[in-house]
C-alpha cells in the first residue's frame, strides 16, 4: 500500500479547551487510486492532510496518536529533515490558493525551475527547458513566451496549473490537492479535475482529493471518505456511494447538489451548522441534524460498521464499504 493512515488522532490546544480535530481516521490509498476525502469545513479533511504532509502548526497543533505509512515507514516516527526531503520528492501537495502558494516576486519559470536545481542538483538553463517542458505538459498555451511571466499575470485557472506543473515537477508517488479547483468557475474546474485525473493515470501516483463538494470528485475518484466533526463517518467505492449511501450526512450532502432535471425547484440544505470541534455533541455527533436520529444516537458513538448488501455477500467486498451510522441499513434503503 502507497500511504495507510491509521487511527490518526490530531489536537489543538486553545484557551476554551482541546479541539479534537482529527478523531482516529484510517485510511489507504494505493499507487494509481484516487481517494476523495469529502466533509464541511472543519470537518478535519486538511488536518489531516497537513498531518500527512508534515506541515501541521505545532503548536497550536499536536498529533496525539496514530500512524502514517507511507510506503511502509511511518512518517510520524521521522526527523524533520528527513520528511522534508520526502516532501516534494516523493509527495506534493496542491493547495486551493495557487495566488498565495506562488510566490508573487519570482517567474513561474524560476519557481518551477528552482524544484530541479534544488532537489535534483540541474543547472539553471537545464532547469529552466525542464520548467517549459512543465508547463507545456499542463497545457499552458504558449509556455516558452510565458515561462518569464509572474504569478499575477495567469489566470485563476492557470495558475492553478503551474501549481499542479510544480507538484508533479520531482514525480511523486502522491500528491494531496486540497480544494484544487474551488476558487474557479465550474468550467474551468472541470478542465482542471480532468488534467488532475490525467496525469494521475499517467504518473500512476496516489492522489488525494480533499474536497467540500461532492458534484466535483464523481468522474475522478475511485473511492471516498466522508468526515465529519473529525472523524470519518462513511467510505465506499464511489459509484456505490452516488447510487446508496449508508449514512444521513453523506445523503444529505448527495441530496444537496444541484440537479438539472429538478430545475426552479428548492435546492436541498442538510440543517443546521457542523459543530464546533470544543463542543462535539455526545453520541453520533451528526445526531443534532441528522432527520433519522434516535434516543441510541444521543447516547451511544456509532463504530464504524461494515456495510453489506446482503448477507451472502463476501467479506472483502464489505470490508470496503464501512458507516458509522446505527441506522445504516435503514439509510442504504432510503
Ligand atoms: Fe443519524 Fe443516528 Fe445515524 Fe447518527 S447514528 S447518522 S444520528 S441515524
Amino acid at each position: 500500500m502507497l500511504l495507510e493512515v491509521r487511527d490518526l488522532q490530531v489536537e489543538f490546544h486553545t484557551r476554551e479547551g482541546v479541539a479534537r480535530a482529527v478523531n482516529g481516521v484510517t485510511y489507504a490509498v494505493a499507487a494509481g487510486e484516487t481517494l476523495a476525502v469529502l466533509g464541511e469545513s472543519g470537518s478535519g479533511k486538511s488536518v489531516t492532510a497537513q498531518a500527512i504532509m508534515g506541515i501541521l502548526d505545532t503548536p497550536p497543533g499536536r498529533i496525539a496518536g496514530g500512524e502514517v505509512l507511507f510506503q511502509g515507514q511511518d512518517l510520524l516516527k521521522l526527523k524533520e529533515e528527513q520528511r522534508r526531503r520526502i516532501r516534494g520528492a516523493r509527495m506534493a501537495m496542491i493547495f486551493q490558493d495557487a495566488l498565495s502558494s506562488l510566490n508573487p516576486v519570482l517567474t513561474v519559470g524560476a519557481q518551477l525551475g528552482e524544484m530541479y536545481e534544488v532537489h535534483r542538483g540541474t543547472g539553471r538553463r537545464q532547469a529552466r527547458v525542464r520548467a517549459v517542458e512543465l508547463m507545456e505538459r499542463v497545457r499552458i498555451p504558449a509556455a516558452k513566451d510565458r515561462v518569464n511571466d509572474y504569478p499575477h499575470q495567469f489566470s485563476g485557472g492557470m495558475r492553478q496549473r503551474i501549481m499542479i506543473a510544480m507538484a508533479l515537477a520531482l514525480e511523486p508517488d502522491l500528491i494531496i490537492a486540497d480544494e484544487p479547483t474551488t476558487a474557479l468557475d465550474v468550467t474551468v474546474q472541470a478542465q482542471v479535475m480532468d488534467l488532475l485525473a490525467e496525469l494521475q493515470r499517467e504518473f500512476t501516483m496516489g492522489l488525494i482529493l480533499i474536497t467540500h463538494d461532492l458534484g466535483v470528485v464523481a468522474d475522478v475518484a475511485d473511492k471516498i471518505a466522508v468526515m465529519y466533526a473529525g472523524r470519518i463517518v462513511e467510505t465506499a467505492p464511489v459509484h456505490e456511494i452516488y447510487q446508496r449511501p449508508a449514512h444521513p450526512y453523506t445523503r444529505g450532502l448527495l441530496d444537496s447538489i444541484p440537479r438539472l432535471d429538478q430545475k426552479g425547484q428548492e435546492l436541498y440544505a442538510i440543517k443546521g451548522l457542523p459543530p464546533s470541534l470544543l463542543r462535539v455533541p455526545p453520541g453520533c455527533a451528526f445526531h443534532p441534524r441528522c432527520p433519522r436520529a434516535r434516543d441510541v444516537c444521543r447516547a451511544e458513538v456509532p463504530p464504524l460498521y461494515e456495510v453489506r448488501e446482503d448477507e451472502d455477500e463476501d467479506e472483502g467486498a464489505a470490508g470496503e464499504r464501512r458507516s458509522a451510522c446505527h441506522f445504516w441499513k435503514e439509510t442504504l434503503d432510503g
